[in-house]
């Protein structure tokens, strides 16, 4: 089996985003490509994974996760699981499609285990005795729950503030959808550093006790969501981001996910030009990757 990187030995880069309004409002706005970390395993959810890679590396576990037919989580699970030699099963939430989606053929591409289940039993998921049943037909694997919302996700999602801990940023933005992510940069944040989570979702659930059961604490605030740019909801879109999306790779020549990080970056630039950020910011944008997702839009929609 091959062994998990040292965090601490790679180097991501971050990108400076510069344009008239960026100086108009003398703001200074930069990005961390954690997309460009891996082209299958990217961004946060390498992360978010990591701790449960380890242990089921150190272990000789296997590993269970759930997910949607489009699910990012789904599909670097399956990627990491067949680079460390993991065996891994994906519940998949509804009956087999005819026609598997692009994520879930790539899944299957990479070794993982398919099980479909009703959007009734999915709902079950979380049930112990669920799990107990799933733990009982799967000798004892490691179960990560749906989008890596863990305690040991948002352990694994800290360690990402190694590559900017230094740098003096006074906002830290990423794109939130269990705010997971966000939770393990909330954990390691400096005093005067604010953290935003820009919501994909329309309606997210009960937000500060989220934070609190992935932080075992709460918190002084010094992190907010902010749910302004989902676009119509969760992996929803619009002409607008769409065009946003293709005008932003022209500019920066840095791609984005229509239901991540595009809805991030559209809220940035938008609460810049609504003076959200003071004179003097210095503010860090997370690339969460992503990428994947984008395969499910009509070919010649996007310039890249
Ligand atoms: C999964 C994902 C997120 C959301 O991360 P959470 O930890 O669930 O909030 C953000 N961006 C991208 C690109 C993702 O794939």
């Amino acid at each position: 089996m091959i062994e998990l990187p040292d965090i601490k030995k790679i180097k991501i880069a971050i990108d400076k985003i510069e344009n008239n309004l960026t100086r108009e409002k003398n703001v200074s706005l930069s990005i961390l490509r954690l997309d460009k970390i891996h082209s299958e395993i990217s961004g946060n959810k390498f992360f978010k994974l990591y701790y449960s890679l380890e242990k089921a590396i150190a272990e000789q576990k296997n590993i269970i996760t759930f997910g949607g037919a489009y699910s990012n989580h789904l599909a670097a699970t399956a990627s990491a699981c067949k680079m460390f030699g993991i065996k891994c099963i994906g519940i998949v939430r509804g009956e087999a499609p005819k026609n598997l989606s692009h994520t879930l053929l790539f899944c299957k591409e990479k070794g993982m285990q398919l099980e479909f289940i009703s959007r009734e039993n999915y709902k079950r998921k979380d049930n112990i005795d669920f799990k107990i049943e799933f733990a009982h037909n799967f000798a004892g694997p490691i179960l990560i729950p749906e989008g890596g919302y863990s305690k040991e996700g948002t352990e694994g999602a800290s360690l990402i503030s190694n590559f900017y801990s230094t740098k003096g940023f006074t906002h830290i933005c990423c794109a939130a959808g269990t705010v997971t992510t966000l939770a393990g940069l909330i954990k390691l944040s400096l005093p005067f550093q604010h953290v935003i989570g820009f919501s994909a979702l329309k309606q997210p659930d009960d937000f500060d006790s989220r934070i609190k059961f992935l932080l075992g604490k709460s918190l002084d605030k010094n992190y907010f969501l902010i749910t302004d740019y989902h676009f119509g909801g969760y992996a929803k879109k619009t002409d607008e981001l769409l065009l946003f999306m293709n005008t932003f790779y022209e500019s920066f020549a840095i791609p984005t996910d229509f239901v991540y990080t595009a809805k991030m970056m559209f809220g940035v630039f938008d609460l810049i030009k609504k003076n959200y950020f003071t004179s003097g910011s210095k503010i860090l944008c997370i690339h969460t990757g992503g990428l994947q997702g984008n395969f499910s839009l009509p070919s010649g929609t996007l310039n890249f």
